[in-house]
């Protein structure tokens, strides 16, 4: 169920901002990306370095970068329309073609807005490839929008570093609908994650498709710092690695970058 404070209606969406630039996670680090950041989340990730769009309340703006890469914002007011977000991604993609890879699709949880999903993905998917970043649990409603999805980058969140409970079974079924699309796995990873953690996290992966990517992502401060030890790091890539094929370990690259 969503929280009521995420506005749904036919075609329009609570969003934080649209901007240009690098994704800085995961295999497709590197890329230059257009980001739709979507308001609301039904984690709480101790490790969240999105707070704003967290929050009960919507933001009454979603800010919209003038020109790609600019840094210079307008704002629209909430919730915003397809028309608008259409408008804005069709403009960028003419006047700046072939500069952008992708389309992020970022939250917060984009899928708590699967329902306006399902109306704004075909439009979306024919300005550029779409690419999700999800927390890989709202099982039902990736099931909404997979076909429109062409890169999925889910998290297993890991107790350790969220400070909540692990959601196996949720991440196991969200990664057999995902991995009909390219897909790797994230995990956020510090000095007090765990042998089984990892152990359980490969587990799911062996059982859906031994070929999908397990990314370690150091936990780190806003300044690029990471919170482990590299024994510890490589340890646990040492334990991926025995029982997975593919093993990455990817810092945030955005932050040492200063990028948004
Ligand atoms: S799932 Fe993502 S957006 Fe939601 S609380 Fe966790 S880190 Fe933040």
């Amino acid at each position: 169920m969503l929280p009521a404070q995420v506005t749904m209606n036919s075609a329009s969406a609570n969003l934080v901002e649209i901007f240009s630039s690098i994704q800085g996670e995961g295999l497709l680090a590197g890329v230059r990306q257009i980001f739709l950041r979507f308001q609301g989340c039904i984690l709480r990730c101790a490790y969240c370095d999105t707070y704003a769009t967290q929050g009960n309340e919507a933001p009454e703006f979603c800010r919209i970068e003038t020109d790609p890469g600019s840094g210079e914002f307008c704002l629209v007011k909430n919730p915003v329309s397809m028309q608008v977000v259409q408008k804005t991604l069709s403009n960028w993609t003419e006047n700046f073609p072939k500069v952008h890879h992708s389309l992020s699709l970022t939250g917060g949880e984009p899928l708590v807005h699967a329902e306006n999903l399902q109306k704004w993905l075909p439009v979306l998917d024919g300005i550029l490839p779409v690419y999700l970043e999800t927390n890989g649990i709202l099982v039902d409603e990736l099931k909404q929008c997979i076909n429109y999805l062409d890169y999925i980058s889910m998290d297993f969140k890991l107790s350790s570093t969220t400070g909540s409970h692990c959601m196996w079974e949720k991440h196991q079924a969200f990664l057999e609908i995902a991995a009909t699309k390219f897909v790797f796995v994230k995990v956020v990873i510090s000095d007090i994650t765990t042998v089984e953690e990892i152990q359980t996290a490969c587990e799911i992966i062996l059982s859906v498709d031994n070929n999908i990517t397990l990314i370690l992502q150091p936990l780190s401060s806003p300044d690029g710092n990471t919170e482990i030890t590299v024994s510890n790091l490589l340890r646990l890539q040492e334990i991926a690695s025995s029982l997975i094929p593919n093993v990455r370990v990817i810092p945030q690259m955005h932050k040492f970058l200063h990028v948004l």
